[in-house]
């Protein structure tokens, strides 16, 4: 612990500290947490044991500014991303919940939480009893100490100490309130947002074992396609198979004429045996959307293209256009079929990004 602790640069350098050994660990034990050829299940408990812990070190007492704490949480969430090796854009939401892990924020509060209840009211000596004299002043385990409401729900005497699974629970109702706040700002799908929030992971329920039940390659696949991480279920792309729609699950994986695999989300967070099987379905859809861009003749065709403008309205914004003609730089010459308006293009690159069917 730092001498000036109660002082914000003590916090500081303290978070630095912190940032730099979870950094290390990582790279120290990336045989452990890394490696692509071992089981991810496996690589999950290293990240937990070896890891995990490197972030909270005196976590009850220390309380770095704002900007430096979602530092920290932003590396803890890379370095997840890391071990289950899936793409870095992906929500860490999704990951957290699939992969069966606790958010940088749940560990802090429950650290906090144990101290205050657990530590405090043992009779031992050492920084316990100093942080208890901080108890009226202006440190952030003081305001922290006065603002949680977790008495609330633990409902303990004076000098009582819980036992952990009243920790657990009080922790679960904390829970979900973060989640909730996380789940509005995570980019994601809004049919497979209501069936994992309808699935109550967070308060107490435990999330599907896919980590244990999935390999690796099946694993990332999930994670990326629910987690935003590759453009399957981008809303403000067309569907690739009939150009009629945009791409959510809800027309990807059951609406969509022009497919023939359908996969059903629930039956996913089952079991070990749906889950193999509802995977290698999305595994194939998702095979079969794949665009080959690269020596596609457009000219003299009809096209449906998605606008980006007003790509919020469903189905409204894609329009079809007749390519005349093809200009060197790249730009094909178009006619809209509606409105007749001649447009020049570039359908390469909207044909690359998955804006453009060609019928
Ligand atoms: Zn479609």
């Amino acid at each position: 612990m730092h001498d000036n602790l109660p002082a914000e640069s003590g916090w500081i350098m303290q978070a630095e500290n912190i940032m730099n050994r979870g950094k290390m660990a990582y790279h120290k034990c990336a045989y452990f947490v890394n490696r692509a050829a071992v089981d991810v299940a496996w690589k999950l408990r290293n990240f937990a044991t070896m890891i995990v812990s490197q972030y909270f070190y005196c976590i009850e007492v220390w309380f770095a500014p704002k900007a430096y704490v979602d530092k920290l949480r932003s590396q803890y969430n890379k370095q997840l991303k890391m071990t289950l090796r899936v793409n870095r854009v992906t929500s860490s939401a999704i990951c957290i919940l699939l992969a069966g892990c606790k958010e940088y924020d749940w560990w802090q509060e429950y650290y906090r939480l144990k101290f205050k209840y657990d530590m405090l009211r043992r009779p031992v000596d050492g920084p316990q009893k100093w942080a208890q004299g901080w108890k009226n002043s202006i440190t952030g385990y003081a305001r922290w100490s006065s603002q949680e409401s977790h008495d609330d729900i633990l409902q303990l005497a004076s000098a009582e100490i819980p036992e952990d699974e009243v920790i657990h629970e009080a922790m679960n109702v904390w829970r979900t309130a973060l989640l909730s706040k996380m789940w509005s700002k995570t980019r994601i799908d809004g049919y497979v947002g209501q069936v994992i929030e309808s699935m109550n992971w967070w308060i107490g329920v435990e999330s599907p074992k896919l980590y244990e039940w999935l390999s690796n390659t099946e694993l990332k696949l999930v994670l990326e396609t629910l987690g935003n991480g590759n453009n399957f279920l981008d809303g403000s792309i067309i569907c690739v198979k009939c150009g009629g729609s945009s791409r959510s699950w809800t027309h990807n994986c059951i609406e969509c004429e022009s497919i023939s695999v359908k996969v059903d989300i629930e039956r996913m967070f089952e079991n070990k045996a749906k889950a193999k099987i509802e995977v290698s379905k999305l595994k194939e859809l998702i095979d079969d959307m794949r665009i080959d861009v690269r020596q596609k003749e457009i000219t003299g065709r009809t096209v449906r293209i998605m606008h980006k403008d007003d790509a919020s309205v469903e189905g409204q914004s894609i329009k079809r256009l007749y390519v005349s003609k093809k200009y060197s730089n790249g730009l094909y010459r178009c006619t809209c079929m509606e409105t007749g308006i001649l447009m020049n293009i570039r359908l390469q690159d909207e044909l690359f990004k998955g804006n453009v069917y060609l019928e």
